[in-house]
């Protein structure tokens, strides 16, 4: 089988040793079963992948020596989610794919027509976590605190460009991105969309670029999903 995956508190070091409990003992102790000698990948988010070995596994406590490095951290697309906040097992959809996509952050957004203003901050960690190491990214996006899409738009910075996916139109999404060069972000409403004096916030707001993905109307999590895909399949190098 293949060595267990996991992100680690860090950070690692040629010939270190780690020692974890919690949760993470519990997986590889008990899920995976791991027992002296066996090999394990690790990732700390700060120095990239490393090959260990396991020291000890108690019931309690793992301890891993770190043998090598395997791949340094990747560098990361500088795109940003900011996602209005949804349904929980659709915001939690929108966490996990977001993370697999490769965004440098997703930023939740309060808009009126939120039926959510909250976030767990440990739960969304669970999650972009979970997808990270189950499709081998050697980084993890950030996930920030929601804020509210006046006080997004407000501190917004001069460097980036805000693409708003608007379902009333603009331009086409993949040609928006591949004509663009720099920092960016994503804008997507809620179930309900943005409501008018929402949109024409955002419209007038100078970094901001209304885009379509095309004439259906999305769901909010279809919507993240397919932008996202679009921005790393023409400028997610
Ligand atoms: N208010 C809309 C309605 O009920 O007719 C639906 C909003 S849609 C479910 C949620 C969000 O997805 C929108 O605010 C928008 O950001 C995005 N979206 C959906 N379809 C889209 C499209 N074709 N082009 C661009 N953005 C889209």
């Amino acid at each position: 089988r293949s060595a267990p995956r996991l992100f680690v508190p860090g950070p690692l070091e040629d010939g270190g040793q780690i020692a974890l409990e919690g949760q993470q003992a519990h997986y590889l102790g008990k899920v995976m079963r791991v027992g002296a000698g066996d090999a394990v990948i690790a990732c700390d988010d700060a120095t990239g992948e490393w090959a260990c070995e396991v020291v000890s596994a108690g019931k309690r406590d793992v301890v891993l020596s770190v043998r090598m490095k395997l791949r340094e951290r990747e560098d990361v697309p500088d795109f940003v989610l900011c996602a209005a906040l949804l349904k929980k097992p659709n915001f939690d959809l929108v966490l996990e794919k977001a993370t697999e996509l490769g965004v440098a952050a997703v930023q939740p957004v309060v808009t009126r027509r939120c039926v959510a203003d909250k976030l767990n901050p440990e739960r969304a960690l669970t999650i972009v976590t979970e997808a990270a190491e189950q499709c081998a990214r050697t980084a993890l996006p950030r996930v920030e605190e929601p804020t509210r899409l006046d006080a997004l738009l407000r501190d917004w910075p001069e460097d980036r460009a805000l693409f708003f996916a608007d379902e009333q139109g603009g331009a086409p999404a993949a040609a928006a991105f591949a004509a663009h060069k720099g920092p960016a972000a994503l804008l997507v409403g809620p179930e309900g969309g943005f409501d008018d004096t929402e949109r024409d916030l955002v419209r007038a707001h100078p970094q901001a670029r209304a885009i379509t993905l095309g004439p259906r109307i999305l769901r909010a999590e279809t919507a993240c999903i397919s932008a996202i895909g679009l921005w790393m399949a023409v400028s997610g190098d």
